[in-house]
């Protein structure tokens, strides 16, 4: 299908790095899109602030949700400040910084969402890449869910994945391709410690977030 021909596009938009170039990604693909924000419980309630002021310089209507039940569901170190992250993934599962049930909530409400507004499209920001142990980050979870969502509402919704199969590095270029990079780079907050642009430098997110970059840069010299 000619991408121009595609209407409109809701995008699951946390204000970070990742979702922030599928939010620029969206606007060059879809002639209207809209930006749904999920309070799920965690640490940086600024997440939100960050991703409303995204989303105005993008020109894109911005909707937010509460959903602090999810966080408030099973422990984890996202939304629970007594536990310490993980560095590393385990080598028995997923890191504590596992949400459980966050991308499966967050999909289906904002498919709920979507049919309300009209829209059919959904873009998520996951990557099967640089998935950190996430279970709901992974294509084959994603497809199972896009299927479901159908079934369950019958509806023909279609999950966008612009970056399930691309690196951090690759996800800065296409950043810089749609021509956003210094904007993700400063204004987006991937920081589990909460702090916007090169973030806090040494938690999990930030290590990922600047070594795909520094790779981006030195090659795109
Ligand atoms: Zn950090």
């Amino acid at each position: 299908m000619n991408p121009m021909n595609k209407k409109s596009a809701l995008v699951v938009f946390s204000g970070g790095q990742d979702s922030t170039t599928c939010l620029f990604w969206a606007k060059r693909q879809f002639r209207e899109v809209e930006a749904l924000t999920f309070t799920y419980g965690q640490r940086h309630v600024k997440e939100v602030q960050v991703a409303k002021d995204i989303a105005a310089k993008a020109g894109v209507t911005w909707h937010h949700m509460d959903v602090s039940f999810i966080g408030s569901l099973g422990r984890n170190a996202l939304t629970d400040n007594s536990i310490t992250m993980d560095q590393k993934k385990p080598s028995d599962g997923p890191p504590n910084t596992f949400v459980p049930g966050r991308n499966l909530f967050f999909l289906s409400v904002a498919a709920v969402f979507a049919r309300e507004h009209g829209i059919n499209h959904l873009v998520t920001g996951v990557s099967q890449t640089d998935f950190s142990g996430y279970p709901d980050c992974r294509d084959a979870f994603i497809k199972s869910l896009n299927v479901t969502l159908n079934l369950g509402m019958d509806e023909q919704f279609v999950i966008h994945t612009p970056l399930m199969w691309i690196d951090k590095e690759q996800t800065w270029e296409l950043a810089d391709e749609l021509g956003v990079l210094e904007l993700v780079r400063n204004e987006t907050l991937t920081c589990y410690n909460g702090i916007v642009g090169d973030g806090c430098g040494h938690c999990p997110a930030c290590t990922l977030r600047r070594e795909g970059l520094s790779r981006y840069l030195a090659r795109r010299k």
